[in-house]
């Protein structure tokens, strides 16, 4: 793991939040990005570590903005391929590259991969950077140009840019879900934009009540420090139960991110109705306080 990985994954992580609370997102494509993954029923049962909706947000969220390279928003389809070259001209050829060179600065393993190697592309790219723009619109200067470019897209960037993508996601799904309030806040959110179903399909055609695995039970059962989320008394693995936060009948989903871990009585109160979940910060937190300096 690269030493940039922590500054990257938040960046990744606050531009996740600043998506999701952007009033002007819609979250559309988001949703038609979802949608598939929900209708196979993979949120939970996946054996991918990230096939729930933080994961499938963070990735979306990186292939959308933070690595827009022909980002196909319809899953199953190619996703990241290398940009046609001959379609950019001047100053885009130079955009472009300028943000490879970046990608591969901040993202290069340096522990593993050939430094030597990349140091010389990135070098020779320097170079580039060196001469006038007008070079670059000759037929030599971007003879030279594709040259360095094509090596440097098949030598690093996919393989640099996959593995990070699956740290970054792991980085965002970790966060996110310690935070059951934000949870719910992307549950909302997302039965806003439309897992609801739409007119003609009520979500209850498709969204079908599942088994929950147990490491989600397990995960969930931590985040919640080994109590019911409502009543907070402490629960053995045995005795707790899960709620669906928006109930399914209510156009939530079986995710993590609609999940939370509850005793017997408290799931029986609630039944189908709608609560607000508490914060899963914990209790000893709101106990620590910032002392004002007196003037
Ligand atoms: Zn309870």
């Amino acid at each position: 793991m690269g030493n940039c990985y922590i500054p990257l994954a938040l960046k990744l992580y606050q531009k996740t939040l600043e998506k999701i609370f952007d009033y002007d997102w819609c979250g559309l494509n988001f949703y038609y990005y979802l949608k598939p993954h929900v209708r196979r029923g993979e949120l939970l049962n996946s054996n991918k570590s990230n096939h729930n909706v933080l994961g499938i947000l963070a990735k979306y969220v990186f292939r959308e903005f933070i690595y827009p390279l022909d980002f196909d928003p319809y899953p199953g389809e190619k996703c990241i391929e290398t940009c046609d070259i001959d379609k950019l001209k001047g100053d885009e050829l130079i955009w472009h590259l300028e943000f490879i060179v970046g990608m591969i600065k901040h993202h290069a393993n340096y522990a593993t991969d050939n430094m030597a190697s990349i140091c010389k592309h990135l070098n020779r790219i320097d170079d580039i950077f060196g001469t006038p723009e007008a070079y670059i619109s000759t037929r030599q200067g971007k003879r030279k140009f594709t040259s360095i470019y094509s090596k440097v897209i098949r030598d690093y960037t996919k393989s640099v840019i996959m593995a990070n993508e699956n740290n970054y996601c792991n980085f965002v799904v970790d966060r996110i879900f310690l935070d059951r309030q934000l949870c719910h806040y992307i549950a909302e959110l997302i039965k806003d934009i439309g897992l609801y179903g739409g007119y003609n399909e009520p979500p209850s055609n498709w969204i079908k009540r599942c088994n929950i695995p147990k490491k989600i039970k397990s995960a969930l059962y931590k985040r919640e420090n080994q109590e019911c989320a409502i009543c907070k008394i402490p629960l053995s693995l045995s005795e707790m139960t899960l709620d669906h936060i928006i109930p399914l009948s209510k156009g939530g989903h079986n995710d993590l991110v609609n999940l939370q871990c509850v005793c017997n009585i408290c799931n029986q109160k609630k039944s189908d109705k709608l609560a607000s979940p508490e914060s899963s910060i914990s209790s000893f937190m709101s106990h620590i306080h910032y002392y004002k300096k007196k003037p």
